[in-house]
């Protein structure tokens, strides 16, 4: 059967006055009506096959609050993704937490970066920088403090995972390398490089990506097994990579 005339399938809803669009995918092998807005907010409806639109605009309508609030909170999300400016009231991400910045100017006290009091606090010695200068300065502390918390955390979590993989021998070498569209890879060798943008994200984030890597020793490849071999030491990861994927520009943003 083909459906030229309905091939967009776009259809709309109202939550109140908001009108928002809607998809709808009709699919053989799915049993019941899902809906997902994702985070270009696009609402798709996944329906059986023989689901009437009736049926749909009734389901969607239903849930029109629940879907608004996830559109408002997505679009939210991505007009948080501005370039950085590195001035006091931006906010920086570490470990799944957003934390306000502060830059304070005070020659008495070393230049340093420091988490207080729910504060990211980053202090300059030199007052007199020029704006873009001190944007800089800022920049160049806080790429070390999360070189070095990276580094500490990605440790840890290493450690932490080491028990569920038996086949990996000894403690594996890892090193940081900041990267646009990887959070982690594995040589042939069994060397591990990780994204040190990747210590912005939750703890359970960074263990799925640690364990990734791990698998790769076993299973150099993204074959049958290798997925098999990952479900079995981390039964929920796929969860945890939609969750990382879905904060991966904010993470990314510097
Ligand atoms: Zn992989």
């Amino acid at each position: 059967m083909t459906d030229r005339g309905t091939a967009k399938n776009s259809h709309r809803l109202y939550y109140g006055e908001k009108l928002i669009d809607y998809e709808v995918v009709r699919k053989a092998n799915s049993r019941k009506l899902r809906i997902k807005v994702h985070p270009d907010q696009r609402v798709v409806v996944t329906a059986p096959m023989d689901t009437t639109q009736a049926f749909i605009q009734s389901s969607v309508n239903k849930k029109a609050g629940w879907i608004w609030q996830h559109v408002q909170d997505f679009a939210k999300q991505k007009s948080d993704v501005l370039p950085k400016r590195y001035i006091s009231g931006e906010t920086q991400f570490y470990l799944g937490r957003r934390y306000v910045l502060k830059i304070t100017a005070d020659d008495q006290r070393p230049e340093a970066v420091k988490l207080y009091r729910g504060k990211l606090n980053v202090n300059l010695s030199l007052e007199q920088l020029e704006t873009q200068e001190r944007a800089a300065k800022v920049k160049s502390l806080l790429d070390n403090w999360y070189q070095q918390k990276a580094k500490a955390v990605f440790y840890e979590r290493l450690l932490a995972m080491l028990p569920k993989t038996d086949w990996v021998k000894g403690t594996p070498a890892f090193r940081l390398l900041s990267m646009k569209k990887q959070w982690g890879s594995c040589s042939t060798q069994g060397n591990l490089v990780l994204n040190p943008h990747l210590v912005k994200a939750p703890k359970e984030c960074i263990d799925y990506v640690i364990l990734h890597e791990l698998c790769h020793i076993a299973e150099y490849n993204h074959s049958e097994q290798f997925w098999r071999l990952l479900t079995q030491v981390m039964p929920q990861w796929k969860a945890l990579k939609t969750q990382l994927d879905s904060m991966a520009e904010l993470y990314l943003n510097e």
